[in-house]
Order: structure tokens, then C-alpha cells, then sequence
């Protein structure tokens, strides 16, 4: 027989025979090659952080944990992720670097990915000292050879056959980092994701199904009954989602604009699809007063008046909406709208006298100067970061304190997370000088600026 060809690192044992073939072999250490080049980036910036940290130390600077997050701003800089993200990534670095020897190891051989590493840190910090030893000896060797969901369960299981108290701690602190999460495509769509407790999930699941293909199987029976039905998928009055559902789907799916052609019935996924984002858009919130869904959103006017079909951009760029839609949005007579009296910037920084040029005397900016400033910025204006500047602070570059004005020239939109890492000074305003602040701005936008406020 064949002698196994050597690899750095050796392939687990369940895959090792794979390594017979020459290409599956070359890719084993390409592979292998990627994490040993991660573990190094993630050392070097851990290194990095524990000198500033120790500069800082040393001259009796800013407190610990504010050298702690200026060097991760840097690192987020570099890897082009949010500071945030950058946060969590070194943070489970450092944590299997000073606790978990054996998983960091395996990542420096390149036997285990970040994704794994991050696994066993997560399961990790709950445990104690003794137990995490084992745990941590086991996890490297098993992280290697099993695939990253079946890992997942793994690890579960045997922290709770080693530590049951501290499975439950880690299940309890689990819960609380429950929520939802948003992210707009840019292909019109978006996906919606939950973290929600598995048994929550699982009730939802059953709901959404059955309710689904009880829907289904009738716009099946009556289609085949009588093709001459336009689409009947929504005659049932008896759900307590029936309201919303008759919403969606009265007169056919076509007429929402849903994917499918026109008079074609939905398949199952998109039938759940649509009833999952009927139930939460329509259903009561309990709320003693309406709830408004604002929606900010630029549409050039040519879409409006159908010269043209350049899309629709919403006001702080994270995602657009197709010519059609966004007429129909603006012409939907269910919808309240507020419309904003628009100026064309085919280039930035060319509109006339507007708010955006205004200086106003006191310190806090009106209203419209806020709203401009929403559709000027877009998002916190710190690099990586996306917080929509609707859910920013407006800033003083120069604080008001120290001369500096009320006007959108010195303002600008930061979340509140780098509006107080600049307040302790650890974030410094790009320098301006004769240069318009929106100069490096894509002239791509249409602003549009409240019409009861245009001077
Ligand atoms: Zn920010």
C-alpha cells in the first residue's frame, strides 16, 4: 500500500485517507496555510494592544479599558470591520491566548479555524478553572476532526456531562445575548435574522409551517378544482393571522410585486415568507399608542415622474429600493408620507444657500438642520462604522465650547459608542481645511430636504 504523503499539519484521522489524492492534499494545506496566517495576524495585534496598553500604563495615561479600544479601533481600521466586530474577534483571541493553551496551539498549527476557536471561548467563559483545562484539551483535539455544527453540539454536550452547573450557567448567560438583526442586500432584499431561545424558535417554526401548508394544500385543492380561480390562497377568516394574510395574498400574490409570475400561485418558501413578514408588520404591537415605521429614503425625481428608473436609496445607504417599488411605495395610499422638497446635487457641494450652509446661534441644531444632516451623512462618520446616522448624536467637530459653530460644516453624525470615545478624546475629526466637507462624497445623491423649512 501507499504510504500517507506528510502534511503540515496531518490531516484528522476520519479525512486521512483524502490525502491520497494530490489536489485534495494541496488543498489541506492551503488551508492549513489560511489559519496559520490568521493566528498570526490576531498575535500580532494582540501584541500591539498590550503595548499601547502598556504605554498607556506607563505614562499614567487614559484608563485601561480606553487603551483597550483605541488600539481595537486601529485593528478594525486595518481588517475593514467595525470596530465592534474587531472588539469581539481580539477579545476571544486573547482569551483562548491566556486560557485555552490547546486550542490555541491547534489554531497556530493551522488544525482549527477561527470560527471553532471562537466556539470553545464562547463555551469557555463560563467555566472554571479546573474544568476548563479538560474541556479545552478535549475541544482542540475533537474542533479538528469534526465539522463546525457537529462541533457545536459536541462541545455542548460534553460541557454538560463535565460541569452540568456550569452548562446551565453558560445556557442562562446565553439568553441574554438574545436579538434580532437586520441586513439590507443590495438586490432589494434583506435577510432578518433572530437569536432567540431554541424553544421559542422551535414554536414559531411549527406555527409558521402548518398554518403555511394549510394555505397551501387549499390554494392547491381549489386550483385544481377551478382553474379558473384567480388565486385563492387567502379565503380563510378563522387564523388570528387571517387579517394580515388576506392583506398579502386577497388578490393574488403578483399584485404585491412578490417574485413568481403574474397568476402563478407562491411556492411554499415564498407562501412562509410572506406570512412570516405579514405577522410581524401588521399583527398589534400592544403599544397604547400607533406605532410608526418611518422609513427615510431618496427618491430622484425622474424615478418619481418615470423619466427614469435609478433606484431608490434609503437615508443611510444600506440599501436601495428598484425604480417600481419605489413608486409604488410613494404612490401607496395606505402609506403616510412626508414628503421633502428635493434639491438636485448632481455634484456635491454645488447646491445654492440651503441649510446645509445656514450657522445658527445657539448650540443645539434645529430640527431641519438634523433631518439635512441625516440625509447628508448617511451613517456614523467614522470609517467601518454603520450605525444610521437617524440613531447618531449630531457633534460639534469643534466643540462649541471652544468656538466652534452651530452649522452643518462643524457638525457631524456620530453613534454614541465613538461620539464618547471622541468626548475622552481618543478620536480626532478628519482635519478640513478650504475643502467642502461632502467633497469625497459619490455625487450620486439627490437630497432632499424638508420643504417647510427651505429658506
Ligand atoms: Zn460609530
Amino acid at each position: 500500500m501507499d504510504q500517507l504523503p506528510v502534511l503540515d499539519p496531518p490531516m484528522p484521522q476520519a479525512v486521512e485517507h483524502l490525502g491520497f489524492e494530490p489536489e485534495l492534499a494541496a488543498a489541506w494545506e492551503h488551508q492549513a496555510a489560511a489559519r496559520k496566517a490568521e493566528a498570526a495576524k490576531l498575535t500580532a495585534l494582540l501584541d500591539y494592544t498590550s503595548r499601547v496598553v502598556a504605554e498607556c500604563h506607563a505614562e499614567g495615561g487614559i484608563p485601561h479599558q480606553e487603551a483597550v479600544r483605541d488600539a481595537h479601533l486601529e485593528a478594525a481600521m486595518l481588517l475593514g470591520v467595525s470596530d465592534m466586530t474587531a472588539g469581539v474577534i481580539l477579545d476571544a483571541a486573547g482569551f483562548a491566548r491566556n486560557h485555552l493553551p490547546a486550542t490555541w496551539q491547534a489554531f497556530h498549527t493551522g488544525l482549527i479555524d477561527l470560527v471553532r476557536l471562537r466556539k470553545i471561548v464562547d463555551a469557555g467563559c463560563e467555566l472554571e478553572d479546573h474544568v476548563l483545562a479538560i474541556v479545552d484539551a478535549a475541544a482542540a483535539e475533537q474542533a479538528a476532526a469534526r465539522s463546525t455544527s457537529d462541533f457545536a453540539h459536541w462541545l455542548a454536550r460534553y460541557i454538560a456531562k463535565t460541569d452540568f452547573e456550569a452548562y446551565e450557567r453558560l445556557t442562562r448567560t446565553t439568553r441574554t445575548r438574545r436579538h434580532v438583526q437586520f441586513a439590507h442586500l443590495p438586490n432589494g432584499m434583506s435577510i432578518v435574522s433572530a437569536f432567540l431561545p431554541t424553544i421559542e424558535a422551535a414554536a414559531i417554526e411549527k406555527r409558521l409551517k402548518i398554518i403555511t401548508r394549510r394555505h397551501h394544500s387549499a390554494a392547491k385543492d381549489t386550483a385544481a378544482q377551478d382553474t379558473a380561480a384567480t388565486d385563492t390562497a387567502a379565503t380563510d377568516a378563522q387564523q388570528g393571522s387571517a387579517g394580515s394574510w388576506s392583506r398579502e395574498h386577497g388578490a393574488g400574490a403578483g399584485e404585491c410585486g412578490r417574485p413568481g409570475q403574474a397568476g402563478e400561485s407562491p411556492t411554499l418558501a415564498q407562501r412562509e415568507a410572506d406570512l412570516f413578514s405579514a405577522w410581524l408588520r401588521t399583527n398589534p404591537t400592544g403599544e397604547p399608542a400607533p406605532v410608526e415605521a418611518k422609513i427615510m429614503i431618496m427618491i430622484p425625481e425622474a424615478t418619481l415622474t418615470s423619466e427614469s428608473n435609478d433606484p431608490a436609496i434609503s437615508a443611510d445607504r444600506s440599501w436601495a429600493l428598484d425604480a417600481d417599488q419605489a413608486r409604488a411605495l410613494a404612490t401607496d395610499t395606505d402609506a403616510e408620507h412626508h414628503w421633502y422638497q428635493g434639491i438636485t446635487r448632481p455634484r456635491a457641494g454645488d447646491a445654492d444657500v440651503d441649510v446645509l450652509t445656514v450657522t445658527y446661534s445657539g448650540r443645539y441644531p434645529p430640527q431641519r438642520l438634523r433631518e439635512a444632516i441625516i440625509f447628508r451623512d448617511g451613517r456614523c462618520q467614522i470609517q467601518g462604522c454603520t450605525v444610521a446616522a437617524e440613531r447618531c448624536d449630531l457633534d460639534h467637530q469643534t466643540p462649541w465650547d471652544s468656538g466652534g459653530q452651530t452649522n452643518a460644516a462643524n457638525l457631524w453624525s456620530l453613534c454614541r459608542r465613538h461620539h464618547r470615545l471622541k468626548s475622552h478624546g481618543h478620536l480626532h475629526p478628519p482635519p478640513r481645511g478650504d475643502t467642502e466637507p461632502t467633497a469625497s462624497r459619490p455625487p450620486v445623491i439627490d437630497l432632499w430636504l424638508p420643504t417647510h423649512t427651505y429658506p
